[in-house]
């Protein structure tokens, strides 16, 4: 082989190594694999667009707290805990 093709395939190896890292880079990547949400009352997984029940407790001006109730499948609103 002359030189010039081993220049030749080092450079499509480093060309196909770069393409591989992208593609890897966009599978992991941030939003492919959204942080699984669970209920902190129950612990049961959320899907999306499902929210928990809260009560807010304002303790002045700036500071309120959350008082987290639970989520669609262990707390009904009302009150009535399945
Ligand atoms: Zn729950």
């Amino acid at each position: 082989m002359t030189p010039e093709i081993i220049w030749f395939v080092y450079l499509l190896l480093i060309i196909a190594v770069i393409i591989a890292l992208i593609r890897v880079g966009k599978l992991t990547g941030p939003g492919e694999h959204p942080p699984a949400r669970t209920c902190p009352v129950c612990g049961s997984d959320l899907a999306q667009g499902e929210t928990l029940f809260a009560d807010e407790i304002r303790k002045n001006e700036k500071e309120s707290e959350l008082r987290i109730k639970g989520c669609p499948h262990c707390y009904k609103k009302g009150g009535q805990k399945t």
